[in-house]
């Protein structure tokens, strides 16, 4: 199996309007223009000096989304091309991403990361701590930013029960938030969940943006 087939196996067992994010950490750009090449036009990727060397050798159509944690100091080196950030969590950051975006003229748009998982050292919010940051004063005043819905990754492990239940939490916390806070506005609609272990799962349970590597790439190689 190459990229191009795994792409076309994925595309046509992903719901037509479930978005794949083709997630090429530590693959090397070649890879990326093969997938690029059969079609594939959003990548994710996890650490910002990898992104920054990629971005620049791949046609500019691509929509790069940053899934991993993000430094508040490092933000300035994705402002100007970064598409769709997965990874909010803070005010902080989101200030920082609101400064970087307007400094370039553009609105960069984000998704609020939420910890479901048992796993103590995944980033994310809570609902408490979503909603505080959602009320602020600061974040009402940002231009240049556009939260456009949620991300949240399931604990390490193979019970599929678990997994779903977490997935139905991120689910029903963006239920709530949009109710609180989006209620007429249909840019908040995302759902990032489902990687390759669990992306079936996470689609019964209402995804509606898969990141998905190693079933395209393959293994990667650490
Ligand atoms: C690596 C990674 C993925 C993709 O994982 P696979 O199991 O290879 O599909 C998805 N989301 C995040 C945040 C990741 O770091």
């Amino acid at each position: 199996m190459n990229v191009a087939d795994n792409l076309l196996f994925l595309k046509r067992s992903l719901p037509g309007d479930v978005k794949l994010v083709a997630v090429s950490k530590m693959q090397p750009a070649s890879v990326l223009k093969d997938a690029y090449l059969a079609g594939q036009r959003i990548f994710g990727e996890n650490k910002v000096q990898e992104l920054v060397c990629k971005q620049p050798q791949l046609p500019l159509d691509i929509q790069w989304h940053f899934i991993g944690h993000l430094q508040t100091n490092k933000v300035k080196y994705i402002g100007s091309f970064i598409s769709l950030i997965h990874s909010i969590d803070s005010l902080n950051l989101l200030k920082e991403v609101n400064k970087q975006a307007s400094r370039h003229d553009r609105v960069i748009e984000c998704l609020l990361q939420f910890h479901i998982a048992m796993e103590e050292t995944k980033f994310g919010l809570n609902l408490e701590e979503a909603k505080e940051l959602l009320e602020s004063d600061r974040y009402l005043a940002m231009k240049n930013i556009k939260i456009t819905g949620v991300m949240g990754m399931s604990s390490f492990s193979d019970d599929p029960d678990l997994v779903r239940r977490e997935f139905a939490v991120l689910r029903n916390y963006f239920l709530t938030l949009k109710s609180l806070y989006f209620g007429n506005c249909d840019t908040f609609k995302e759902i990032s969940m489902g990687m390759t272990g669990d992306y079936t799962i996470a689609i019964e349970e209402g995804s509606t943006m898969v990141r998905i590597g190693t079933a395209i790439f393959g293994e990667r190689n650490h």
